[in-house]
């Protein structure tokens, strides 16, 4: 079996580790998240790695004695609630196939692969608790529970290792972290890329827009004297749509709407929007930000309704090192293939590891773009490609 074939067979291997049957769910702190690390270490030992778990859960493998510059591949075995079989699984497996291809090799560098047990978020309100960790971050308050008011210090009781060391797992010789993602985006398969090299990842902002007018009667008050909160709010969603549209790179999403008092004969007295904005490029996106504030304070000046601006989060986007995507596209081109680059509009654990190391991200097309979903789909070949770009990476000094 080609070790593209056999990432695919663990990749339906693991979907079997699932909080419900017929589906993939697999959260941090459950014995499901437990079983998926323990195949992912077996195949790790079998590939020749070295392993161990951290405090939080997190599965590192090592290949190499620490006298060469490490490169690290990882990415998530946690899922979101009904998710596809590759979406971080796919990365760590390629990885692990990495070390079986390096096998017998002498590569130029040493390798680490880490599984991180907490990506999504799905079931606590963290953000990147995996890979925080890995780096050595404080674990994040116990206390916190999930919607059924379990806490997360009895989460990391199951999926954490306490006898573990702590402190940052990244290898002191890290010169790379590479992460192999499913592209969650249609622009490839639209394209017809296996590949994309990643130039960014996207930061955005998320902003809460709070509108206050008048509620009155739907029947009494006429057209030009009304103060109505939820029509400023459709307005001013409309317009962001258009300012993200006419950006050409950015993406705009109203996603939450809250109307009050919310009865169809009442004309609404407040309404609040969220605004989900991205844009690859910081300075730009801070642009947008600013002609979002103003569009707000037009319409509500126009309009006659009271407005307050609120930036929930504004994460700034990190830039891929531009050397080690060059890296990788030599190695691509030295199978044929000519990927293209791409910004990804979502954000992977190689956010956190940016801060510490240059970090590289690899797409794989996935069919339809699909992700979050049971329906993700990607091909051999295309799995067999990435391996070979991730291998050449390791094997060669250049
Ligand atoms: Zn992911």
């Amino acid at each position: 079996m080609s070790a593209a074939a056999r990432a695919m067979a663990r990749a339906d291997e693991l979907a079997g580790c699932s909080e419900r049957a017929g589906e993939i769910t697999r959260r941090y702190g459950t014995p499901e998240l437990v079983a998926a690390r323990e195949l992912l270490e077996a195949w790790m030992l079998e590939a020749g790695l070295r392993t161990r778990v951290d405090r939080a859960g997190n599965l590192i493998g090592t290949l190499g004695a620490g006298e060469r510059p490490a490169v690290v591949i990882g990415s998530h075995f946690d899922t979101v609630v009904d998710a596809g079989r590759y979406d971080g699984n796919l990365g760590i497996l390629l990885g692990i196939g990495c070390a079986e291809e390096l096998a017998g090799a002498d590569p130029a560098h040493d390798l680490t692969v880490v599984a991180f047990c907490d990506e999504e978020g799905t079931r606590f309100p963290t953000a990147y608790f995996g890979s925080r960790a890995f780096l050595g971050a404080p674990l994040p308050d116990g206390a916190l529970t999930d919607a059924e008011g379990a806490t997360l210090a009895a989460g990391i009781d199951i999926a954490g290792n306490a006898a573990a060391e702590p402190g940052s797992g990244l290898p002191a010789n890290a010169v790379a972290y590479l992460e192999a993602h499913i592209e969650q985006g249609p622009v490839l398969e639209a394209e017809g890329h296996p590949l994309g090299i990643v130039t960014a990842i996207t930061g955005g902002a998320k902003l809460t827009v709070t509108l206050t007018g008048t509620a009155g009667h739907a029947g009494t008050v006429p057209m030009g004297l009304r103060r109505d909160a939820f029509s400023a709010a459709a307005e001013i969603a409309l317009a962001v749509e258009r300012l993200a549209r006419d950006d050409g790179e950015a993406v705009a999403t109203v996603g939450e709407v809250a109307v009050a008092p919310g009865a169809a004969n009442v004309i609404p007295g407040r309404a609040a929007i969220s605004i989900d904005l991205r844009h690859p490029d910081d300075e730009r996106r801070g642009r947008l930000l600013g002609r979002v504030r103003e569009i707000v304070a037009d319409v509500a000046a126009r309009r006659d309704v009271e407005a307050a601006v609120d930036v929930v989060h504004d994460e700034r986007s990190v830039v891929c090192d531009p050397a080690l995507g060059e890296r990788m596209r030599r190695a691509a081109r030295s199978i044929g293939l000519d990927p293209p680059s791409l910004a990804s509009g979502a954000g992977h654990d190689a956010v956190v590891l940016s801060d510490h190391v240059p970090v590289a991200m690899l797409f794989v097309r996935c069919a339809g773009g699909i992700s979050h979903n049971p329906a993700e789909s990607v091909t051999e070949d295309d799995v067999a490609a990435a391996l070979a770009v991730l291998t050449a990476v390791v094997r060669s000094a250049e």
